[in-house]
Formats: structure tokens, sequence, C-alpha cells
């Protein structure tokens, strides 16, 4: 969408956000852009140019006048974050740099997700170490087995009346 904005609607853009706009990381992790205002003509306006909708009126319990809302979120809304950048000013300018980092990280960790399995490469990698989910979870039940039987060895040793460890020594 952001692609088909022109430098004047762009330049427009940066100075409605400087005045109105939030910058944020939203609670999934997602970059978004949030404004809020009270003239829903303008919110139209911008809602267009990005493709979203114009939400509301949410009433003001101040007893101030109704506001209207544009959400941008996702893909969208870090490439409009990129091309705004070098217009916004020092405290919006340093916002936006957070929470496009904290996109670019979220997008590496997808992507590692998403990397193949290194024992079944038609498999998708699972949680760590490059395995697949079936293997990882045979790992993991290997490893608790082998926990309970280090557990049920000391327990016999208990209970022939021997103090863990020492059986090993006398063998
Ligand atoms: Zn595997």
């Amino acid at each position: 969408m952001t692609h088909k904005l022109t430098r004047i609607q762009l330049g427009w853009i940066a100075g409605f956000l400087e005045g109105e706009g939030c910058f944020l990381t939203s609670p999934t992790g997602s970059p978004g852009i949030k404004v809020l205002s009270t003239d829903r003509d303008v919110l139209v306006k911008y809602g267009g140019w990005v493709d979203r909708p114009v939400r509301g009126p949410y009433g003001d319990n101040r007893g101030g006048k109704d506001r209207w809302e544009v959400n941008l979120y996702g893909q969208p809304a870090a490439d409009l974050m990129a091309l705004l950048l070098p217009y916004m000013g020092e405290r919006r300018s340093a916002k936006i740099r957070v929470v496009l980092d904290a996109a670019s990280i979220r997008q590496l960790k997808q992507g590692i997700r998403e990397m193949q399995a290194t024992c079944h490469p038609k498999q998708k990698r699972y949680y760590k170490d490059g395995h697949c989910r079936n293997c990882y979870e045979k790992w993991r039940r290997a490893r608790v087995a082998k926990r309970m039987e280090t557990v049920a060895a000391l327990k016999e040793q208990e209970d022939n009346g021997l103090p863990p460890h020492t059986k090993s020594l006398q063998t």
C-alpha cells in the first residue's frame, strides 16, 4: 500500500502523525501506528491512503468532542515508518527506530522457527538444536527417562540400606 503514496502524500502523513500519531509495538509484538483525532474527515483521508478503516466515534470521558481512530499494524506499518523516518522529529524518530528494531528482531526469530530441521530436512525446525518436533520430543523423553532411572537407582540403594553413591564404590 505505501508504495503508491506520492512524496506530497508522504509529507502530509509525516506532518499529521508528528502531531497526532503514536508509534508502538503491540502486545503481540507487531509494529503499529495509531492515530486518534476529533476530525473524522482528516482520518478518512489518511485511512484511504493507508488502506485502513476509520473506527469510532469514541466518547471523550472528560466531556470533549468524540474521537475517531485509524490503526495500522504489521508489515504495512513497518514499511510506512521506514518511509517516514527521515521526515520525523527527534522524539518520534527515536521511537520509530525502537519499534522497527523490535520488528526486525521478531522477524528474525520467526525466520529461525520456519527454517528446515537438520535431522529431517522436509520438516520444520522446532524449538532448538535444529531438530524437527518429533526428534526434539524423542530427545526430551529420553532425557526424562534417564533422570527417572537415576532416581530409581538411588532409591534402590537406599532400600538396600546403603547411603546413595556407596554401592558403585563397593563393586
Ligand atoms: Zn527429525
